[in-house]
């Protein structure tokens, strides 16, 4: 390879490897980038679900203490003798109040409201149909129970949940429950304050797995058990966590983020669609790809073209190349190509010690032809000349060429004397055959003189003597009577 081909070779890779290499930097930066933006997303969702978690766990343990503290105070002797506007302020001056929370009720063994923190002559009613009742009557260690979301009788079918706590006589056995409620509003307004997407979830899981709430909000979703992670418990134990899931039945990819509410058998989740939070990166790639690619196809446009160039210059040079080897009036090999060849050849010939012949050819009377039929005919003679000696140089190596105004010359390397003069012979007799019309010329037609020299290269030789010999030769046909071939002296 030359050290074009080099280069180029050079410039294409580098080319491919700036394609490439944009190629790679644009994959590279994206996935990166899809990194950062699920990490950070990831990050949100676990931030959210422990905000959330450590707020609804504040507010529950702020009730519970009032549970725990009418609880308390229910142990205390002679409570059921104090007058019930006494009682009533003993039982539940010191609990908390407040929008979302609901009476305080403490039910007798049998269910029936005993005390209500709203009324000193509560309602007769019972709930021993309730769960939170009947969880504490059926087992004594439950502790704080959080119930499933109902419509409650005391304030007219408001949405809520309720939590109790069991009361036990000194010997252990039961002895009614205090409850209150929590109107799921609470949770409403508390998970609407959060911004999410519109396929986006907030739920809330009792340990058991029973979906307590979820927003976007819905009764019809309460109760319901779907959206549990097969894997739930591993996320009650780790109190926390994260994964990505398609869980729901509309088929959204999901990331959901676990957190537990302290203090309560509580866990919430946030949802977030997968797609959703990968939005703004999905946006970033349908820029950068099109860009990335368009680099891509101008790096591979440039290649192309410069391609095509190179094999314009390449094609254009060759011609030139070619065209400063032959003669513009004939198109066969010009003097400098014969220069050359006779130096190769001679040196060769040296070498090889084989004989290198040449055969000089002038054209008889040409002066004579230019002045009767124009230069113009002239020209048009020198061509058909030019292809009776090129029809003769048969072999690979021979080589007929212009030397020069009417005279042409013939380079036949590994040629005796003989043979060379057998060629020029049959040259000569070519052109006669012709009958090329020429008045001025003895017979009328266009004839050449061939003058043929043969040499042995010898080391004090040099190659002018060769062409000197058959010039000379040349001459002595012209002596002889012109038209025929004449042999410089061996
Ligand atoms: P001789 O038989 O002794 O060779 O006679 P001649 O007339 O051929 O000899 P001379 O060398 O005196 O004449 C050569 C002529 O060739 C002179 C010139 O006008 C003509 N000639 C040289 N080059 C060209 C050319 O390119 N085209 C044409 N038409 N004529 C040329
Ligand atoms: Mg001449
Ligand atoms: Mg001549």
């Amino acid at each position: 390879m030359n050290s074009r081909g080099i280069v180029h070779r050079t410039l294409y890779a580098l080319a491919g490897l700036v394609g490439i290499g944009i190629c790679a930097a644009a994959v590279a930066l994206l996935w990166m980038d899809r990194r950062v933006t699920w990490d950070s997303a990831y990050v949100s969702a676990r931030n959210l679900a422990s905000v959330l978690a450590a707020d609804i766990g504040r507010t529950l343990h702020v009730y519970d203490l009032s549970l725990q503290g009418v609880v308390e105070r229910l142990r205390e002797p002679g409570i059921a003798n104090l007058d019930p506007e006494t009682r009533h302020r003993f039982l539940f001056d010191r609990s908390a109040s407040a929008a979302y929370l609901g009476a305080i009720v403490v039910l007798d063994p049998e269910g029936n409201i005993l005390y209500h923190s709203g009324a000193i002559a509560p309602p007769a009613l019972n709930f021993a149909d309730r769960d939170y009742f009947q969880v504490h009557r059926d087992a004594a260690g439950v502790g704080l129970f959080v119930s499933r979301s109902y419509h409650s009788r005391l304030r007219g079918g408001d949405e809520s949940i309720a939590i109790s706590r069991r009361i036990s006589n000194p010997d252990g056995s039961f002895a009614g429950v205090v409850v209150g409620s929590l109107r799921t509003a609470y949770f409403r307004d508390r998970f609407a304050e959060v911004s999410i997407g519109p396929r986006d979830a907030i739920t809330v899981f009792r340990n058991d797995g029973a979906v307590l709430l979820r927003n976007p909000y819905s009764l019809a979703d309460a109760d319901s058990e779907v959206d549990v992670p097969p894997d739930f418990q591993q996320y009650l134990i780790g109190r926390e966590g994260a994964f990505v899931g398609m869980l729901s039945p509309d088929g959204v990819n999901r990331l959901y983020a676990f957190d537990a509410i302290d203090g309560a058998p509580l866990v919430i989740d946030v949802a977030l669609a997968v797609d959703d939070l990968l939005e703004p990166w999905v946006r970033r790639v349908a820029l950068i790809v099109p860009v990335t690619l368009a680099l891509f196809a101008s790096v591979l446009a440039q290649i192309v073209l410069f391609r095509r160039e190179m094999r314009w210059r390449q094609a254009f040079e060759a011609q030139l190349a070619l065209q400063a080897q032959t003669d513009g009036l004939t198109g066969i090999a010009n003097r400098r190509t014969f220069d050359e060849a006779l130096q190769t050849e001679w040196a060769a010939a040296r070498r090889d010690r084989t004989p290198l012949s040449l055969l000089f050819l002038d054209a008889d009377h040409f002066k004579r032809y230019n002045d009767r039929y124009g230069h113009q005919e002239g020209d048009v003679l020198l061509k058909r000349l030019a292809l009776a000696v090129k029809d003769k140089a048969r072999r690979p190596r021979d080589l007929a060429a212009r030397y020069g105004g009417e005279e042409f010359v013939v380079l036949l390397p590994n040629t005796s004397r003989q043979r060379a003069a057998a060629i020029g012979e049959s040259i000569r007799r070519a052109v006669a055959e012709q009958a090329i019309l020429h008045e001025d010329n003895e017979g009328g037609i266009v004839t050449v003189s061939i003058g043929v020299a043969t040499a042995i290269p010898q080391d004090d030789e040099s190659a002018a003597g060769l062409v000197e010999a058959a010039d000379a030769a040349v001459y002595q046909a012209k002596e002889a009577g012109r038209n025929r071939v004449a042999a410089a002296p061996a």
